[in-house]
């Protein structure tokens, strides 16, 4: 049996793990690129050069302020070049940030500052109508550890931000740094490639986020496979509109495979069409990520207003959920670029469809993992290789997949397997062409009556129909069936029932113990923090409705 330790140094043999950590990486790219625009964050545009210079400064800020090596920090901040020089400052330190999406609120955030040990906090004033400057404080309030607060803005009774750039001008629109004496002793070579760089949170729809460990080398490494299955180079403009401190985002390739080859970031505030569609149009953006519920919303705002320039679009990735095939269709025609579906988690693995790929297949899976050194089984619920094409779990170990979750040795063994293969929870199966096809979850497969149905074969079908925009399916507690399957729809038509839903059902020549029991109709996704439909919340309003 592989132990880690045989893995890592297999990673590092095999050329998958490189020796640099990413600071030094925001110091190589920096002298590559130099003058080339690294962020748009609205008016501001800031080259490498002085991005290197900014994260420099703010390392000196952060070491006066006492933070060093080792220390974690949970960091809060939307969409901004902030997050960018807070993140690389902290590479550069050895500073493990944590990182929290805005949408998280006490609940979250009380269980990561718990089980990280953090104790600094950093956050924005205000986003978006929300001030996290009371979130802090009733954060403060019920745990004393949380010794440091850094605010983004006015500061009020916290620490600002902008106090800790080493000559007192850290303020994110002067992009004039004359004074700037390049300054190696910022970089801490002592920082080894294989630490931990940062902490993902797991993207579980309810409850206390699960810390991901992720460390320089194997970010870097996806990045960069990324930035490269994805045809990037010095001219692709990347919007960033999910959440930035997500994974997709961040470095799928998302921010970091952008850095990687010299592109540019554009900072989207909100992840809303009328801030998309414009900010392509502008900034000539060639690439984007989206969740497939935003790309429906984007879709319905292009039927309205199509007026926008969106010509300089070359590729839009969609992952994060499933998505259907007739959505992945339109999304090619309507924005005329290709379709990237990329299945990723947090933990790890990618796989994703190539830019040559039909598209059939474009459209129909979620490709192929991205790394030849990618172990993926797909397994029974005995941990056995099933057959080929059946469905079965997804297993996972590779050079970018995690070994382990951040100090959870009990989840950590329900998680991985003894040979450290890491347990997706989710159900897949190869097609004819070796492409992978994720199915569902493995507990969001519905039992109703002894018989298991998968949601989003459902959901696909119901997608079909042409009076329903959007389906989403979830398995309900019953008294008599074990589970009851509830659909919910988005539709203009008042009128459209759960009969006529059956009806067309059974046309399409789906197994009577599949049809939904119930049919609700809703108007919008309840959404989780990063955009995905919260089934949960769904689950909680069939009951509330169901007579
Ligand atoms: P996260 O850790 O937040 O990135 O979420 C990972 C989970 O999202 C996976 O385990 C899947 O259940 C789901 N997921 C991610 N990408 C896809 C996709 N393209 N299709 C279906 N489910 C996906």
């Amino acid at each position: 049996m592989k132990t880690n330790n045989i893995l890592e140094k297999e990673y590092i043999d095999k050329g998958y793990w490189k020796d640099i950590n990413l600071g030094n990486m925001l110091r190589k790219w920096s002298s590559i690129y130099s003058e080339k625009i690294a962020v748009v964050d609205g008016d501001t545009r800031i080259t490498y050069k002085q991005l290197n210079q900014k994260v420099d400064k703010l390392v000196k800020g952060f070491k006066k302020l006492g933070l060093k090596k080792g220390d974690k920090v949970v960091l809060q901040l939307p969409n901004s070049l902030s997050f960018v020089v807070i993140s690389f400052a902290f590479f550069k330190m050895g500073v493990i940030p944590i990182m929290a999406l805005p949408a998280h609120r006490e609940t979250e955030l009380k269980g990561i500052f718990e089980t990280s040990k953090a104790t600094t906090y950093i956050i924005k004033d205000k986003h978006l109508g929300y001030d996290y400057r009371d979130l802090a404080r009733n954060l403060k309030r019920e745990n004393s550890k949380i010794d440091k607060v850094i605010v983004d803005g006015e500061e009020e009774e916290f620490i600002p931000l902008k106090s800790l750039i080493s000559n007192d001008i850290f303020v994110i629109d002067d992009i004039v740094v004359n004074d700037y004496i390049d300054d190696n002793s910022n970089v801490d070579e002592r920082i080894d490639f294989k630490d931990i760089a940062f902490l993902l949170l797991s993207g579980g729809t309810t409850g206390i986020p699960k810390l991901i460990p992720r460390r320089h080398t194997d970010y870097l490494y996806v990045a960069e496979t990324l930035a490269h299955k994805c045809e990037m180079d010095e001219n692709s403009v990347y919007l960033a509109v999910l959440p930035i401190a997500h994974n997709f985002p961040l470095g799928c390739p998302g921010m970091i495979g952008t850095f990687s080859v010299g592109g540019t970031v554009v900072m989207c505030k909100a992840a809303s069409p009328d801030e998309i569609l414009p900010l392509i149009e502008e900034e000539k953006v060639t690439m984007t990520a989206l969740v497939p519920a935003l790309a429906s919303i984007c879709l319905e705002f292009l039927e309205l207003e199509n007026d926008f320039d969106i010509s300089s679009l070359k590729l839009i990735q969609i992952g994060g959920s499933v998505l259907d095939s007739v959505t992945a269709h339109k999304v090619m025609n309507s924005f005329n670029c290709t379709l990237q579906q990329v299945y990723g988690i947090a933990e790890g693995l990618i796989c994703c469809t190539s830019i040559d790929d039909t598209k059939d297949i474009i459209c129909n899976c979620q490709g192929k993992p991205i790394s030849l050194g990618d172990e993926v089984r797909i397994v029974n619920e005995n941990g056995e290789d099933v057959k080929k094409r059946e469905v079965g779990e997804l297993i996972v170990r590779g050079p970018y997949t995690i070994l382990g979750y951040y100090n959870l040795p009990i989840v950590n063994k329900k998680c991985f397997t003894n040979d450290g293969y890491y347990c997706t929870g989710d159900k897949a199966y190869i097609t004819y062409e070796g492409n992978y096809q994720i199915v569902g979850r493995i507990k969001e497969q519905i039992n109703r009556a002894g018989e298991k149905i998968t949601p989003s074969e459902l959901e696909e079908l119901l997608s079909k129909h042409e009076m329903i925009k959007e389906a989403s399916v979830v398995g309900i507690k019953d008294s008599s069936l074990g589970e009851r399957i509830c659909a919910f729809i988005i539709t203009d038509n008042k009128k459209l029932n759960i009969n006529e839903i059956r009806k067309f059902l059974r046309e399409q020549g789906l197994a009577t113990f599949k049809m939904p029991d119930q049919v609700e109709v809703i108007k919008s996704w309840p959404l989780t923090s990063v955009g995905k439909i919260n089934k949960e919340k769904l689950k909680n309003l069939a009951t509330k409705d169901y007579k």
